[in-house]
């Protein structure tokens, strides 16, 4: 659709803005952000950047640069800046995020206490010195910097923004948010306790951040634009307030080009679907456009183009920033501005992406599944290759699985007939956005069934269990069984490898009965969870608001621990509490009586006695793969068929972003030629440098 054809309730979202010395297209602003693929994994990184710049985004940042060996947060994987043979990297980010326009912009930290130099082995170097504050608690402290040092990190910076010139960047962001980068150290009252000119006074304890800025405005002779990005509210009677940010602003209006601001903790800024609705920071940012001359950009999850335009007429905020919405959708600008609003594929707040840089891995997207592929695979978030040789497919089951797999295949062109056993679309997320806190995980399927109905193509079967029999004579080439999985029943998962005793007469239940609405709903209910993501703890809210006493019995120190990684942990065990559920902690059941359960401490095994009269199991799924393995007994290539796979759960259960992305890879291999053993995606390897010692510089 040509721009003139959009609707012009949203052209405010498409006039172009000055950010000093440059001019951004368009308001959407992607805001840094990380992708665990950092410097380990440049060119992936690039193209993923690259494709933000065609979906129509205005100005797109890196993530978090790390300026100098003295401040590292290792083992998170970011960028480095450290020397001139950094550019290169750098540099080819820089090039892809300008490919369409967009302005491209770096985010400078110096981690100061949060970085631990578990890598570089340099002492850490603090505004005030103490223990660094990590989510990894490390057994370092940073030593207090004096003059000299400040001296120092000033011209460290200044060679970074350099280093960011000659890689070709056109904004360069100071990293002060979220508690992690040197400005809101020296901000904060919290981690500033200097009693010189760089402590004690708002004017004193911001005046590092003018000299860099002025330093870098310096060093660039004006040409690039210089962004801060702060925290709108540090939480703590010494924390940089809200009410301090904007007496800060006020008194520095036009220090920036722009003002970027994200709330306090990267926890509350990235909070999830779960805890925090779209657009969940306005009450800090509403009135800091009053205070500056400057444009202020903000986030808040924005995924709804006529929420940005209210952000906007509203006067809250001048830019729409956005991590992860760009991440499910990097074409999310075009989109809108095409009027395409069926195809914009919503993040559903789940913060798997995030897990993604908390692990060390590499991020996935729930949503898209091309995310961080985009150079390791060739995908792309919107587009695939035309089909091969083979004409048709069936895919069994629609789950998350079985959606991405007939929608990815519809796209490239196979005829599909895609059977679902029920009589609902959706599979695990059908179920599982009728949860607590749940719903938004619902767009899963709402994005998938609405890009696959109007293909013609595409036929979905629904209240269609296929039995064997059906999948031959249905004369598809190719089968592709996505059944799911099922939660188990007999406490088998990491801490009991085999069943545990179960006396028939106490009810146990498995999170699959109670989706179905079984269960429950009264009387004292012992809840069992060696899952430990996020459905023991959303069974146990929904049991409370059912009426029931929860004991919530874990064989981990902490409840639904792998949440940290996606920054949930802390609000999912202040929840429970706050809601009166019972926590046994390190502790599992040995076996289950009448009435009652025994469980055991997981350290010293000391036995204790729980009264209960119901249970419910929240601990592994079993795969649903007896369709599979009764189609792989009959002769199926006799009947035409020239291959059967098992994907998704029905393969080996996992979170819902592991089944799109089997899906999505299902669709994108058939017809491909067998790689053998060569790898299934593109990786970079460290330039070897020959043995020579060390030069001085
Ligand atoms: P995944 O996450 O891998 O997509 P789900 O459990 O979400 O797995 O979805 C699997 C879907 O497969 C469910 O909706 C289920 O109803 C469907 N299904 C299971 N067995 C059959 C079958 N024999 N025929 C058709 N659909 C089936
Ligand atoms: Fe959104 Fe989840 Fe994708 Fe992250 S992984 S961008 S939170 S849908």
């Amino acid at each position: 659709m040509p721009k003139d054809s959009r609707d012009t309730r949203y052209d405010i979202l498409f006039e172009p803005i000055r950010i000093g010395p440059k001019v951004a297209k368009n308001r959407f602003y992607q805001v840094p952000h990380c992708n665990g693929g950092g410097y380990r994994d440049p060119s992936a990184v690039a193209e993923m950047r690259r494709t933000k710049a065609e979906g129509g985004w205005g100005v797109i940042f890196t993530e978090q640069t790390e300026i100098h060996p003295t401040s590292e947060i290792t083992p998170f994987i970011e960028q480095h800046l450290w020397e001139d043979r950094d550019i290169p990297a750098l540099a080819r980010m820089a090039d892809a995020m300008k490919s369409h326009g967009a302005l491209a912009g770096v985010q400078l930290a110096y981690s100061g206490v949060n970085g631990p130099n578990l890598y570089s082995r340099e002492v850490p170097l603090a505004v005030s010195g103490g223990p660094i504050l990590t989510f990894t608690a490390d057994p370092v402290q940073a030593r207090t910097i004096d003059r000299e040092d400040i001296r120092d990190i000033r011209r460290w910076f200044r060679n970074a923004v350099r280093r960011s010139q000659t890689a070709g960047f056109d904004l360069v962001c100071f990293y002060g948010a979220h508690g992690f980068g040197i400005l809101q150290h020296f901000l904060s009252r919290a981690t500033n306790q200097r009693t010189d000119e760089y402590g004690g006074s708002l004017e004193n304890r911001a005046r590092f951040l003018r000299e860099i800025v002025e330093d870098a405005r310096e060093e660039t002779k004006g040409a690039l634009a210089v962004t801060l990005r702060l925290s709108l509210h540090e939480a703590g009677a010494m924390g940089f307030s809200n009410a301090e940010l904007r007496d800060f602003i006020e008194m520095h209006g036009d220090l920036p080009d722009l003002w970027d601001l994200a709330h306090g903790t990267w926890e509350q800024c990235s909070g999830t679907s779960r805890f925090k609705p779209e657009a969940a920071q306005e009450d800090l940012v509403r009135g800091i456009k009053a205070l500056t001359t400057r444009p202020v950009v903000g986030v808040g999850r924005f995924t709804s183009a006529d929420e940005m335009v209210r952000q906007v007429r509203s006067g809250v905020l001048d830019f729409i920033g956005a991590a992860r919405p760009s991440i499910a959708d990097p074409f999310l600008p075009r989109k809108i501005e095409e009027g395409r609003f069926d195809d914009i594929r919503e993040c559903i707040g789940c913060n798997i992406c995030v897990s993604g840089d908390m692990t060390g891995g590499i991020s996935r997207c729930t949503q898209n599944t091309a995310f961080m592929e985009e150079w390791r695979k060739g995908w792309h978030p919107d587009r695939v290759r035309p089909k091969g040789v083979s004409e048709t497919v069936l895919v069994v089951g629609a789950g998350p699985t079985g959606l991405e797999a007939a929608m990815q295949l519809g796209r490239r062109g196979y005829r599909v007939t895609l059977a679902e056993a029920s009589s609902a679309l959706g599979g695990r997320v059908a179920r599982e956005r009728r949860l607590p806190g749940l719903s938004a995980w619902g767009r899963v399927a709402d994005y998938r069934t609405g890009q696959i109905t109007p293909m013609p193509n595409v036929e979905i079967y629904l209240e269609s269990a296929l039995t064997p029999e059906d999948v031959l004579s249905l004369g598809c080439e190719h089968v592709a069984i996505a059944t799911g999985a099922e939660w188990r029943r007999d406490a088998v998962a990491r801490f009991h490898l085999a069943p545990i005793p179960t006396d028939p007469a106490l009810p146990v239940y498995t999170p699959d009965d109670l989706m179905a609405g079984q269960g429950p709903t009264g009387g004292r209910v012992m809840l069992y969870d060696d899952d430990h993501f996020y459905m023991g703890s959303v069974l146990a809210e929904m049991l409370v608001a059912r009426g029931c006493a929860v004991d919530f019995v874990t064989p981990a120190a902490i409840v639904a621990d792998w949440t940290r990684n996606t920054l949930e942990q802390p609000t999912i065990q202040r929840r429970l509490l706050e809601i009166g559920v019972t926590l046994h902690l390190s502790r599992a059941p040995l076996s289950v009586g009448p009435d009652r359960a025994i469980l055991a401490c997981t350290y010293t095994g000391s036995e204790s006695v729980l009264a209960a009269d119901a249970v419910v199991m929240v601990t592994s799924r079993l795969p649903k793969d007896g369709l599979y393995h009764a189609v792989r007994a009959l002769d199926w290539p006799g009947a035409g068929i020239r291959s059967v796979k098992l994907i998704g759960d029905a393969a080996a259960p996992g979170p819902i972003a592991w089944a799109t992305y089997a899906g999505r890879r299902y669709a994108e291999e058939l017809d491909e030629p067998d790689r053998g053993d060569a790898l299934s995606f593109r990786r970079e390897i460290a330039e070897l440098l020959p043995h020579v010692p060390l030069t001085p510089a």
